[in-house]
């Protein structure tokens, strides 16, 4: 007899389905884009494991999709001959959202239904897109090299629960069936069906096939066409990896889905580049940068870095090897000729070979960002500036080779331009500095605000002399990294003895010394009577209007960095 089990979707899955479901619905064709990338996907897996087992393909090693349309029963069925699933694998996958950070992202729905439909995007829970246009989904599936009485049937309405049920399956992999909803209908068209492939998966690497009447038209002897007599199945993809494309045959629509194919992102990406390297090391390498960071950008743990292929087969997702943490925000796939294809992650770690992928890969995302930094429009690079600016703030610190790159492309608040926004470049404030000026003037504060109104502000404004803002969380630690650009010296006003006399005209040079002789003996009593309490009592002229400020010694810790060591603990 055969046993159906009820199981209850995990909570937060209910919750899913029914943003989905309300959210999602104005683009509800991308369930045929998820539904067959994770074909594609389970392709790219049985090809990975049969490196090391051929016979898991057991006589059938043509991957492929199929989508057939059944218009009597109003279902449209995606077919796969990959990896399949065992039941514990689709009560894990099918039931509940194993990914880290499910709370985040609970958390941060906003009940907008844009933005929200963004946030799903960055989490990758494609299946679950099947209820936008079915109201029952069954899915069969039987796991490569498990016996086919030991397939699994899994069904549900996309409510409260689902069932699973032990069935027997003739040949590997998942059939998907969408049980569509009357008002869906139109996805029975072949046509619209085809186009829509063609729309969101061309670039699908494996065979998506249709069954078309007739028979594949061919020439006959003198020319003429034989007709069509019977059906035929047909690729409609174009089915080539798409990095091993050359560029100028791949069209802008076809690299904004495949970088949503593989980043699960489904807002378009701010940029790309494709590279094809022969030479030393041979690869290719298509990086995108995305237009919004992922939520959990700053989990330590979270899931970052590229697709690993070797001569086009698949290795591995997240390979965090080929980026530096600075750029861990850098989605793509990264192709070598150089590697084993038995290599993992362990050996990936410390060779050559991924230290001059690593280097490659590093510089190409620099070029990019360069190119959209030196556009004459600077909408693209603000924004990314708005979202990876904190991120590239880590970059002096960490990688020193490209450390005057890296400095080219930070952006400052300054006293220039009197608002918050991160836009000045470290080349404009140099083509801005006075005569006489051989340093780059910067304050670290706890806000903008305080950066803005800090009483050593005073007198650099006082003489017209630009001063970088800076009061993101990082900037200490970058400051203490970024000491100097293009053979000038970051300094902080906050710091030490501000020398900016050279500034001074003789008349003013003149009337401060005279001030410091007057105030010489009140000095001295001072010092005097403090003591040990400080370490120098000095006549200063950088305030004009406050009261008071606190000036931290040149080599001291600065009152910011205190907070930030008081703050952890120290
Ligand atoms: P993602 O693709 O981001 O992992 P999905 O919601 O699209 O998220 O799919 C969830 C999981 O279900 C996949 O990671 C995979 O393990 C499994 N899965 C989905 N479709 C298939 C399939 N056709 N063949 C094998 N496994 C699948
Ligand atoms: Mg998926």
């Amino acid at each position: 007899t055969v046993q159906k089990q009820k199981h209850g979707f995990q909570a937060e899955v209910k919750q899913l389905l029914q943003l989905m479901i309300h959210s999602l619905y104005s683009n509800k064709e991308i369930f045929l884009r998820e539904l067959v990338s994770n074909a594609s996907d389970a392709a790219d897996k049985l090809r990975f494991l049969a490196l090391s087992d051929s016979s898991l393909y057991d006589n059938d090693g043509e991957l492929k999709v199929r989508i057939s349309l059944d218009e009597a029963a109003k279902t449209i069925t995606i077919s796969d001959n990959g990896i399949g699933m065992t039941q514990d694998e689709v009560i894990s996958h099918l039931g509940t959202i194993a990914k880290s950070g499910t709370k985040e992202f609970f958390g941060q729905l906003s009940g907008d239904q844009s933005k929200d439909s963004q946030l799903i995007g960055q989490f990758g829970v494609g299946f679950y897109s099947a209820f936008i246009v079915a109201d029952k989904v069954t899915v069969k599936t039987r796991k490569a090299g498990a016996p086919a009485d030991s397939a699994v049937e899994w069904e549900s309405t996309g409510e409260g629960d689902y069932t699973i049920t032990p069935i027997v399956k003739a040949s590997r992999g998942t059939d998907i069936i969408l049980h569509l909803r009357d008002e869906e209908t139109e996805f029975l068209s072949q046509w619209k069906v085809e186009s829509i492939v063609t729309k969101y998966s061309d670039h699908i690497s494996i065979p998506v096939e249709m069954y078309q009447e007739g028979t594949p038209e061919r020439d006959g002897e003198e020319g003429e066409k034989i007709p069509a007599t019977e059906g035929y199945w047909k690729a409609v993809n174009k089915a080539t990896a798409l990095w091993m494309r050359d560029k100028s045959e791949v069209s802008d629509t076809e690299y904004q889905e495949f970088y949503k194919h593989i980043s699960h992102d489904w807002t378009e990406p701010l940029s790309w580049s494709h590279n094809k390297v022969e030479g030393n090391t041979n690869y290719t390498s298509l990086l995108y940068v995305p237009k919004k960071a992922p939520f959990d950008l700053w989990n330590r743990e979270a899931r970052h870095g590229l697709k690993l292929y070797v001569q086009r087969v698949f290795i591995m997702d997240d390979a965090e090897q080929f980026m530096p943490s600075y750029l861990r925000f850098i989605k793509g796939v990264l192709d070598s000729s150089d590697l084993p294809l038995n290599v993992s992650r362990e050996i990936l770690q410390d060779t050559k070979v991924t230290q001059s992928l690593r280097k490659g890969c590093t510089s190409r995302v620099l070029k990019m960002l360069e190119k959209m930094a030196k556009a004459e429009d600077q909408t693209e690079y603000q924004t990314f500036w708005t979202e990876f600016g904190q991120v590239m703030k880590e970059g002096p610190a960490e990688d020193f080779a490209n450390k005057d790159t890296i400095a080219k492309l930070l952006r400052f608040a300054s006293t220039h331009n009197e608002t918050a926004d991160q836009n000045v470049s470290l080349d404009a404030y140099v083509s801005r500095m006075k005569e006489g000026q051989d340093e780059i003037y910067f304050i670290v504060a706890d806000s903008y605000e305080a950066a803005k109104h800090s009483p050593h502000l005073e007198v650099l404004r006082k003489k017209g002399i630009e001063v970088l803002l800076l009061s993101d969380r990082v900037d200490e630690w970058l400051m203490q990294h970024l000491t100097d650009f293009e053979g000038k010296k970051l300094r902080s006003i906050a710091k030490g003895n501000l020398d900016i006399s050279k500034l001074d005209d003789e008349e003013t040079k003149k009337a401060q010394e005279e001030t410091e002789k007057q105030f010489a003996a009140v000095t001295e009593r001072f010092k005097a009577a403090l003591g040990d309490q400080v370490k120098a009592v000095k006549t200063s002229h950088r305030l004009t209007d406050s009261p008071a400020c606190i000036v931290t010694d040149e080599f001291d810790m600065s009152t910011q960095m205190m907070k930030l060591m008081e703050s952890v603990g120290q």
